[in-house]
Formats: structure tokens, C-alpha cells, sequence
């Protein structure tokens, strides 16, 4: 348990909230007071009394404080957002509830995190981080129609960028009009890379998994169980297994089986070279070296034809999905944007 801190530990917090995440003088004073009054409570329940109580909804009603709060709130305070939340009223609620989330998906708790989150993000109150967090895990119940059903609800424009996948696997039929739902099982398994390399982006994401959890996963033994010990004998997976792995293990309680298991089987996936057949838009058809065709979609949205032609050699990792004759392939400089 985190103790109260030294005041040479104080002057520390600031000035490393300073330097190393920019962060302006006071908002720093007013995270370290949050900290604090986490370290606080946490050592004795009886400090948080009414008045303090009000201080902090008060406080986090400010959603500048919640996104630098987010990064204390992965490491400590579970109790204080819990007993904060169970303090206050809507519209007060949104600030503890999102803390409260970002607690419990930090420790891979990220059906409750779904479940504290949904009933505070109401339509008309733009509080960013807390709809955002609520979006991401209502994606990875894998269930499209329901992630754009509860956007809808929540009135939020679905034309944006980020929702253009969600859109299409709702709306454009499998095979028809849609370039990008030409290959179905590769629109899906795009969706689904999406949001993994969104949760590696998240300031809690866990992406280097300590002996100590090692230990913990093997020790519970399962399918990540598995993982753990297979790339103990590979002397560690390259980022972007990590990253996937990070990602399964964060979300596992939120992910449909199926998604679970396509992921455990693209953590496994090895580099390798292939031969172009063919490209247009959104596909490729590729030719292993020993000739073995497969067609995929190319990973990212770039059109797959201005970067690729006929005869050229790429490499990377070509990704199974749900349909046995589609995949995805990730070629192989995107794995940069999995290092953080
Ligand atoms: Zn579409």
C-alpha cells in the first residue's frame, strides 16, 4: 500500500509531472493532492469525510484533471473512486466512475470497468475520457450492431475516423459495394486489430508483463497460461505480440470467445516473406515461398494497389481471421506504432 509522501517525494511528483508529462504547475499540484488524498484514504477510510468528499467530486468534475488523473488512478485509489462514486449524483458521478474504471482495468477487471462505466456516460454531457473508455469497452464485447446502437444513444457522430470500421460491419453487406467489406472475415479481423492497437496507446496499458504476473498467469493456468510459457522459450515476442498480448489479457473478460481465440492464434504468428500476385484496393493476393496463395486485406486503410504490384516481395504477418480463406496482413514496419 502506497504511503503519504515525504515532501522531498512531493517536490519529485511535481517536477517529473512537469518534465516528462508537460504537465502545467497547477493542474501537477491539484494531481498530487488526488494522489495524495488516494494514499490517504487508502491507509485510513475515515479521512475522507463530507466535506472532503465534495472537494474531490468537485475536482473531478474537471475532465484536464481526469486525463493526467487516469495515470494515478491504473496505480492507486480504487477504494477512494469506489467510495466516490457511491457519494454522488449525476452529473458528479462521471469523474469517480471513470477513475473507478481505469482502476479496474488496470488490474484486467474489464467487465466490471464496462459495468461502472456504462450507466454514467448519458447523452449531452461531453465528458471525453469517460465516453471514450466506455466506447472502447463496449467495442470489445465484439458485438458491432451494439457498440453502434449505444453511439447512436449517445448521439455521437458515427462518421468519424474512428467508427468508419464499426460503420461498415454494420451497414455494408458482406461482398457487396463496400471496398472494405469486400473479405468479411478480413473486415472483422480489422476491426478487432483496431482496437487492440488503441488499447496500447492507453496510458495504463500494461505492455511489459513482469515475472511477477508471469508467474500469477502460469499459476492460473489457461490459454494465456500457454502463451506465457511458449514465449519464456522464445526469449521474449517482438512488440507487436506483446502488444496483442497485453491487449487479450486486459480485456479477456470483455472479449467474445471467438475473438480470444483469433488473437491467441495471431500472437503466434511468424514473419515471413511473400511474393505479390495480385493487389487492388483493399486486397492483396499473396504467394508464400512455397507458393502457397492466400488472399488478404492490407492491414492499415492505405489502398493496397498505390503501395503494392504485381511481382513485388513483402514481409510481414499474415493474420488468419474467422473465414478460413481470408486473412489480414500487417506488413512489416507497422509493428513501430505497437512500441510506446
Ligand atoms: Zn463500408
Amino acid at each position: 500500500m502506497p504511503r503519504p509522501r515525504t515532501p522531498g517525494q512531493r517536490v519529485q511528483f511535481l517536477v517529473s509531472a512537469r518534465s516528462e508529462l508537460d504537465i502545467p504547475p497547477t493542474l501537477a499540484r491539484r494531481l498530487l493532492e488526488l494522489s495524495e488524498a488516494a494514499r490517504m484514504h487508502s491507509a485510513d477510510p475515515s479521512w475522507l469525510h463530507r466535506s472532503r468528499g465534495l472537494w474531490l467530486l468537485d475536482e473531478l468534475g474537471d475532465d484536464a484533471l481526469c486525463e493526467h488523473a487516469r495515470l494515478v488512478a491504473a496505480d492507486e485509489g480504487e477504494q477512494l473512486w469506489r467510495e466516490l462514486l457511491a457519494r454522488s449524483k449525476p452529473p458528479d458521478d462521471v469523474g469517480p466512475a471513470l477513475l473507478l474504471a481505469v482502476s479496474l482495468d488496470a488490474r484486467c477487471a474489464a467487465d466490471e470497468a464496462y459495468d461502472v462505466l456504462r450507466p454514467v456516460v448519458r447523452p449531452g454531457e461531453c465528458r471525453r475520457w469517460a465516453f471514450d473508455l466506455a466506447m472502447d469497452l463496449t467495442e470489445d464485447g465484439g458485438d458491432p450492431r451494439l457498440a453502434l446502437d449505444a453511439l447512436d444513444r449517445l448521439g455521437v457522430d458515427r462518421d468519424r475516423p474512428r467508427y468508419s470500421a464499426l460503420h461498415c460491419l454494420v451497414h455494408c453487406a458482406p461482398h457487396g459495394d463496400c471496398p472494405s467489406m469486400r473479405l468479411a472475415g478480413a473486415a472483422r479481423a480489422r476491426w478487432l486489430w483496431g482496437r487492440a492497437k488503441r488499447w496500447v496507446r492507453l496510458p495504463w496499458a500494461d505492455m511489459q508483463i513482469g515475472a511477477e504476473a508471469d508467474h500469477l498467469l502460469i499459476a492460473e493456468g489457461g490459454a494465456l497460461a500457454d502463451v506465457v510459457r511458449e514465449f519464456a522459450a522464445l526469449r521474449g515476442p517482438g512488440p507487436m505480440s506483446r502488444g496483442l498480448f497485453g491487449y487479450l489479457r486486459a480485456r479477456w473478460a470483455r472479449l467474445p470467445s471467438a475473438e480470444r481465440d483469433l488473437l491467441l492464434r495471431w500472437i503466434r504468428v511468424r514473419w515471413r516473406r511473400f511474393t505479390v500476385l495480385d493487389a487492388t484496393p483493399y486486397e492483396l493476393v499473396l504467394a508464400d515461398e512455397a507458393g502457397d496463395r492466400a488472399v488478404a486485406a492490407a492491414a492499415e486503410e492505405t489502398p493496397a494497389d498505390r503501395t503494392w504490384a504485381s511481382g513485388d516481395i513483402v514481409s510481414g504477418w499474415l493474420l488468419p481471421t474467422a473465414v478460413p480463406a481470408e486473412h489480414f496482413f500487417v506488413v512489416n514496419n507497422t509493428p513501430a506504432a505497437w512500441f510506446r
